[in-house]
């Protein structure tokens, strides 16, 4: 039998994978940041895994921190909160599958329903028993063209709500709408979304159906609008470190970092990487990261790309493989085994995830939300 000597299986073992950490801690800055700019209840919008984040964690974090509300996209999501005991109300609001009436109702998951035909099916297929008559909010497009019923046909829905409520089968508990331009930082902006959405109250309250909660404004509009405010606000994006209107320093809560596994020396005039895009201009050290493409690292990504090994940002050079990056060390040699930080919120010469956006012309949402399955996910 091939016996592996001990000395080469924990060098093999030694590397940390490449590997996303959560950090909670981060949430609750940026949740506590949130309330303060807003005495409206808070949603924690955890879809798409929490913004790459891990749904879990984030939501409970933001719990934590005083959101009183979760929201996703569809009921599967939902439920995914459920089972690891979030009681908080859910909210949600796609349905990429069509909507369950009777498994939101068993997960206790507040449905948005964007047309008229959405409601009626749901009124359709919910059970005129008390007990699992399904909450809804009615989403009224303000504006945006994104899902939401159009101005013209919320007479139409919202008397479609009223006979459903009537007779038992949902309960109106809720009026959504979603701001366009809110990450312009204008107020003026907003009005026009605004003022529909008062009316949308407006007709609510006249057919009957009481005084629901009214919400409207996502991340943008909460941290640079209160006339968006409304009953609650919807945030995602801030809960993670990210103000697309640019107007607040909030925390990132994730951090990438990756093993060197691979590390040479380069004499002047080498080339790196497919159709050698980059040729060494003097003798140097090449170290290769274990992350691609295919984990999120953007192939877009300018020159001006870096990491941070040992307090120092390193520049990614060549093309952007599939599964691995080759950083330029210059005249430092790194052993195997060095970790690198493709991104984290530390400051200084390790990049941010608005570093990696300005980089690949995208917006770090999207560096978020790609890290792909195989980074290993950890919660700091
Ligand atoms: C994603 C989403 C939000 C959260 O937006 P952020 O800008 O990430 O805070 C709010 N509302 C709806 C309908 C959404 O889809």
């Amino acid at each position: 039998m091939n016996r592996v000597p001990v000395a080469l299986q924990r060098r093999a073992g030694t590397f940390r994978p490449p590997t996303l950490q959560t950090l909670p801690v981060a949430v609750t800055a940026n949740v506590a940041k949130i309330r303060a700019r807003t005495r409206s209840t808070i949603m924690a919008v955890v879809k798409a895994d929490g913004y790459g984040h891990g749904a879990v964690t984030v939501a409970k974090a933001a719990v934590a921190a005083g959101a009183g509300w979760l929201g996703t996209t569809s009921v599967a999501e939902a439920s995914a909160l459920r089972a690891a005991r979030l009681a908080a109300p859910i909210l949600t609001w796609l349905h990429p599958c069509g909507i369950d009436a009777g498994a939101a109702a068993a997960a206790r998951v507040d449905i948005a329903v964007g047309s008229v035909d959405e409601l009626g099916a749901l009124v359709a297929q919910a059970t005129s028993q008390a007990a699992s008559r399904v909450r809804v909010h009615l989403h009224v497009d303000t504006g945006m063209s994104r899902g939401g019923c159009p101005r013209g046909q919320w007479d139409e829905l919202i008397g479609l709500a009223r006979r459903g409520q009537q007779a038992g089968r949902v309960r109106v508990v809720g009026v959504m709408g979603h701001l366009p331009l809110a990450d312009r930082a204008d107020p003026a902006a907003n009005a026009p979304a605004v003022a529909a959405m008062h009316e949308a109250r407006q007709a609510v309250r006249a057919a009957g159906l009481g005084s629901p909660l009214v919400h409207l404004a996502a991340t943008s509009g909460t941290v640079t609008d209160p006339a968006t405010h409304f009953g609650m606000v919807r945030v995602g994006a801030g809960l993670v470190g990210i103000d697309p209107s640019g107007t607040v320093e909030m925390r990132g809560a994730s951090r990438l970092t990756a093993p060197i596994v691979h590390t040479t020396a380069a004499p002047a005039g080498t080339p790196v990487g497919y159709a050698g895009t980059y040729v060494t201009d003097r003798a140097t050290h090449l170290s290769v990261l274990p992350v691609g493409y295919a984990d999120g690292i953007p192939r877009e990504c300018s020159p001006q790309a870096g990491v941070e090994i040992r307090g120092r940002r390193l520049p990614v050079v060549g093309r952007v493989s599939m599964d691995q990056i080759v950083i330029d060390t210059g005249a430092e040699s790194f052993p195997a085994g060095t970790s690198a930080t493709v991104f984290g919120p530390d400051g200084g010469a390790t990049p941010t995830i608005q570093d990696w956006a300005r980089w690949a012309g995208t917006i770090p949402h999207t560096i978020v939300t790609g890290i792909g399955p195989r980074v290993k996910r950890s919660t700091a």
